[in-house]
């Protein structure tokens, strides 16, 4: 037992040590030890991901190559898992399904596959009960922001193309699994729900293989399988202007969190930040707070939700989750203090 925590210890430092310095690293315990976390870090989605499980070697009576062979295997499933998200839903990837909606949404009906039409739907549903705050239209004007060469679009490209950021312009028809934009200029993207998706998707790829605690994670977005072996997870959220460093910790099990903050991707001009969450009323970026963190069962909805409460900010993003017993939320607003939604205040 001392000499399992001596091991995690040991790789827990190494994998603190290095993970600037590799992007790939797997870490299996050693074969006479059998300690039984494994972990991974690797590249998807335009961010950083890692998976974290335990396996319990009692009932495999090759103990441990047994183990280390399945734990290789799941990893192997959750990298694909991710990887085949990302070619389906990546604005970057021309071949992308995202991308050939985007080219062809406003001149025909497009067929796509379940699995989009049903995250689009999901999507819908959420724009309409934030009353507009979550929208993926939102990127008719969002893909004129260029975050890392610091380019936005003139103020009098926005006000053009304002009021193609609406999502009644989609129509999505159920029997055919056909999608249709009433706009040739309306552009929509995944980003604020995806990375969601994906994570809830490899949770349960390792859950339906016996696997009992886990964590998945894609940038901002994780997902929790039971607790930690006995104790809970403890998730950082991150100090929205400290790097490295954690504005509070939660201590979570079976759920899911996600964060949204604007210190992801963004630029500052004239004093002024430019990021990634636009607010769709304004199609500039929403300014009302810094970080928004949504705690839930379903990963999908808690990703889309903490973009909402970003878009809502402090007064109506807070009322707007109060209203949901199963979400709840902590809000860092612009003076960088910690707001807590009911659920959480006992
Ligand atoms: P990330 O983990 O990528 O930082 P967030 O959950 O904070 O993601 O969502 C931000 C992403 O959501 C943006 O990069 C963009 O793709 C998308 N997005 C931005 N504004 C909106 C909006 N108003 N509604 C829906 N999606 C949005
Ligand atoms: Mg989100």
């Amino acid at each position: 037992m001392i000499y399992n925590t001596y091991f995690q210890r040991f790789f827990t430092f190494m994998t603190n040590t290095f993970k600037n310095l590799i992007p790939f690293i797997i870490i299996f315990m050693p074969s006479h030890v059998s300690a039984k976390w494994y972990e991974h870090t690797f590249n998807t989605m335009g961010t950083r991901s890692h998976v974290e499980f335990w396996l319990n070697a009692d009932k495999d009576k090759s103990v441990n190559t047994g183990t280390n062979e399945k734990a290789a295997h799941l990893i192997g499933q959750v990298v694909a898992e991710m990887k085949r998200l990302d070619q389906s839903m990546s604005p970057y990837i021309d071949s992308s399904e995202l991308s050939l909606l985007n080219r062809d949404g406003g001149t025909k009906e497009v067929s796509v596959s379940k699995e989009l039409f049903s995250l689009l739907l999901e999507a819908e549903n959420i724009s309409v009960m934030s009353k507009g705050a979550f929208d993926i239209t939102y990127a008719s004007i969002g893909y004129k922001y260029n975050y890392r060469e610091k380019i936005r679009p003139p103020q009098a490209v926005i006000d053009m193309a304002l009021p193609l950021i609406n999502y009644h312009g989609i129509t999505l028809n159920g029997t055919k699994s056909t999608v249709k934009f009433v706009n040739s200029a309306i552009k929509i993207d995944l980003g604020g729900i995806a990375k969601g998706y994906a994570i809830k998707r490899c949770i349960n790829i390792l859950k339906s293989q016996g696997v009992k605690f886990a964590l998945v994670s894609a940038g901002g977005d994780t997902s929790l399988l039971g607790d930690r072996n006995g104790r809970p997870w403890l998730v950082g959220i991150k100090h929205p202007r400290a790097e490295e460093k954690n504005a509070v910790h939660i201590p979570l099990e079976n759920e899911a969190i996600s964060t949204s903050g604007d210190y992801e991707r963004y630029f500052i001009e004239d004093g002024k930040r430019y990021h990634h969450i636009i607010n769709p009323k304004t199609g500039d970026s929403a300014r009302k707070v810094v970080s928004v963190s949504v705690i839930g069962k379903d990963a999908t909805v808690v990703d889309a939700l903490s973009t909402t409460v970003f878009v809502k900010g402090l007064d109506d993003g807070m009322a707007f989750i109060n209203t949901m017993p199963e979400y709840e939320a902590i809000i860092i607003d612009n003076n960088q203090r910690l707001h807590f939604s009911k659920g959480l205040q006992q």
